[in-house]
Order: structure tokens, then sequence, then C-alpha cells
């Protein structure tokens, strides 16, 4: 297994971090995943923007450009012959006497890269479909940066593996928010299509754009706004999107079945929907 480091590819156990890391000591660093379908990079320009903007929300320098990203990327995925699977990339502060204010101007960030084979196309779990509970959102106010502090995720998705669930869904003043890592979508029985808004409550999922999207092209209405924990028991349908899962049905919330507790047709017809899109520059 190799990994990118600061500039090189390494072996995994020669890639290294210090003590003194910023994104270890303090969670100072933002990080990014994207899914590999076929030896390919999926919507990668899109994650190389959030990834981008990120960065500059908390003020890292980007290291790269996404041309040279992508190059990195692309490298990394034949060096391990990752033909389906995901890429991890992170960005810290780099490494610096302990201080939590920013480090001196020329410490350079650390960036590290690596690959992690999944079954994305045929997971079995999204023929059965996953079943979650809800939680409250317990984490900071700026949900819409992809930030390695995840402590609010993490006690989320152990809760979801405490219950015997594939996630939680995290709720704040009775408003589901999002998937601990995932976006969260439910179908009404008038089959539009239900989201939450973009703001700094969310983390702006780029599955969730493109599945929107791809909506949009099916004919069902698409409507971005809030929806609580109630109005997802009633829905049709319920579903995640996520770079890792793409769409994951959704068959049950707090153990009350969605629709008829079995993966939604509309669910399924967006994920086939998606894979034929990320298959489509192969046949171009
Ligand atoms: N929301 C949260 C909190 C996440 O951690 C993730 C992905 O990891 C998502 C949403 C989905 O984002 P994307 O579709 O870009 O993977």
């Amino acid at each position: 297994r190799i990994v990118f480091l600061n500039g090189s590819f390494v072996p995994f156990e020669e890639a290294k971090i210090p003590v003194m890391d910023r994104g270890f000591l303090f969670a100072d660093g933002i990080y990014e995943v994207a899914a590999v379908l076929d030896g390919r990079l999926v919507d990668n320009e899109a994650h190389l923007a959030r990834l981008d903007r990120s960065l500059g929300e908390i003020r890292i320098r980007n290291p790269y450009s996404s041309a040279e990203w992508t190059r990195l990327e692309e490298e990394l995925v034949r060096r391990n012959n990752l033909a389906e699977g995901l890429v991890y990339m992170e960005v810290t502060r780099g490494a610096a006497e302990r201080d939590f204010a920013f480090p001196p101007a020329d410490t350079p960030p650390t960036v590290v890269m690596f690959t992690q084979p999944k079954n994305i196309r045929h997971s079995p779990l999204a023929q059965t479909g996953i079943a979650v509970i809800t939680v409250p959102d317990q984490r900071w106010k700026r949900r819409d940066i992809k930030s390695v502090g995840l402590l609010g995720q993490v006690l989320a998705k152990q809760a979801a593996v405490e219950a015997g669930v594939g996630d939680a869904w995290m709720v704040e003043d009775g408003y589901v928010t999002e998937g601990s890592s995932s976006t969260a979508f439910i179908i009404t029985p008038e089959k539009r299509l239900i989201t939450r808004p973009l703001s700094n409550a969310v983390l702006p999922g780029i599955t969730r754009l493109a599945v929107m999207k791809l909506a949009k092209e099916a004919g069902l209405a698409v409507e971005e706004r809030l929806f609580t924990v109630e109005e997802a028991h009633g829905a049709e349908e319920a579903f995640v999107t996520s770079a890792s899962s793409i769409v994951m049905p959704v068959v049950a919330i707090d153990g009350k079945p969605v629709g008829t507790g079995r993966p939604g047709p509309l669910a399924l017809r967006l994920r086939a929907l998606y894979f034929e899109l990320a298959e489509a520059p192969a046949k171009a």
C-alpha cells in the first residue's frame, strides 16, 4: 500500500506524522473523500473545489492547484491498483510547537493522501437498505467546513453501531441536519424529494448536488427545505447520499419502517442513474 505524504509516494509503514502536527493536536485541518469507480475519480473537480473552499475558510493555503491534486490522486490510484474505492485527502496546518494561535507563516502544511478499496457499486447494503436512529446534533456551528474535527460524527456513528443500525441522523431544533457522514433525503407521499438547504448547519454534499440534478432531470420535484423527524417518519422513501455510499436507501428511522420498509423505487432509480452518469465519460 502506497500513501502520499508531503510531496512523496511512500510505503504505508514509512508514512509518519510528527507528534506536534496540528491535525493531531487541534484537529486543525481539512479533509476530502472522493470515490473511484472503474479506476476513475468520480466528480473530482467538485470535491477539489470544496477542499479549496474549506481550506480558505480556516485560512490554510491550498498547497496544490486542482490540476496538481488531480495528477497526484490519479498517480496514487494507479500505484495502488485501485479499481473501486475511495481516495482520502487531508491537509493540516503543519507541525509546530503547541500553541492555539497559527504557527509561523513559513510552517509547511502536512499533506496526506491514501486510498481505501471499497465495494461501492455492488454494496450488499444497497439491496437491503439501512436503518437509522436519530441523535442530537452536538457539532460546532461551521459544519459547512469539512474539518477533521469529527467528534460529533464519531459519537453519532458509534451510537448507531451500538443500536445495531447503519447510521445516525443528527437532529437540531427538531429538524434533521444530516447523517453522520451523509446527506439526508426524504421523499414525501406526494413524491417530492426533500433535503435540507445549504447553510453553516450542514456539509455541502457533492453527491447531494449530483443526485438533486438527476432527480430534476427525471421529473421529480426537488425542494430544499427543513424537515422534522416526524415528517421523515411519514415519508414514502428515505435515503442518504455520500461519495462512499452514493445513494443508500433508508428503510427505518428510530425503529419505524419508512414506506414499505424496503428500499424505495425512486431511491434505487436515482442510485442506478448515478452509476450510469459515472460511467458516461468512459463511454464517450
Ligand atoms: N454530510 C457529512 C457530515 C459528511 O461527512 C459527508 C461525507 O462524508 C456528507 C454529508 C456527504 O458528502 P459527499 O456527498 O460530498 O460525500
